[in-house]
């Protein structure tokens, strides 16, 4: 990549930091890439070309940029709300603390889940099965007991199927 090439980035841009003007860049030379950038900006930023509108992270905007397109640089926390600078393409979230929030929550969500499918195993308790035999004897269906009785309608039959075989 010359400088010319990150040149015309950055005036396509008109507001990135250095990772964002590098997310498609592949790995193996990037540490290569951002020194060239390191250097264009700081010589951009002599000319009056570039200015740095962001210290944390490092945000800068060339000349022609508008507080518009600053601005619109900026994404909403999806956690806690606030406007922030990404300084990376992929960035989602403000902090790492939101980032671990998210995590958490998305955890949590999953343990609930597997949680539920550990409750559905649960053993039948004698008056669940009294309960079962009664209702199809009623003329339940298989689905209404399953929601009567919070299970799912396949362990409703197979359970109807061996109370019944017990019977015979
Ligand atoms: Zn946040």
């Amino acid at each position: 990549m010359t400088e010319g090439q990150i040149w015309q980035k950055m005036l396509q841009r008109r507001v990135f930091t250095i990772g964002t003007l590098m997310s498609d860049i592949p790995p193996a030379i990037k540490p290569y890439v951002r020194e060239k950038i390191k250097s264009l900006i700081a010589g951009q930023m002599k000319l009056g070309l570039v200015r740095q509108v962001s210290i944390n992270p490092p945000v800068f905007a060339t000349k022609e940029a508008t507080e518009e397109d600053i601005d619109r640089f900026r994404r909403v926390c999806p956690i806690c709300g606030t406007k922030f600078f990404p300084s990376q393409i992929t960035q989602e979230f403000c902090s790492k603390e939101c980032k671990q929030q998210h995590y958490l929550r998305y955890h949590r969500r999953r343990r609930e889940k597997a949680g539920m499918k550990v409750n559905s195993r649960k053993r039948w308790t004698k008056e669940e099965e009294q309960k079962l035999i009664q209702l199809k004897q009623l003329g339940y269906t298989y689905e209404e007991i399953a929601q009567r009785l919070g299970r799912t309608t396949f362990a409703v039959i197979e359970k109807y199927k061996a109370l019944k075989g017990v019977r015979k």
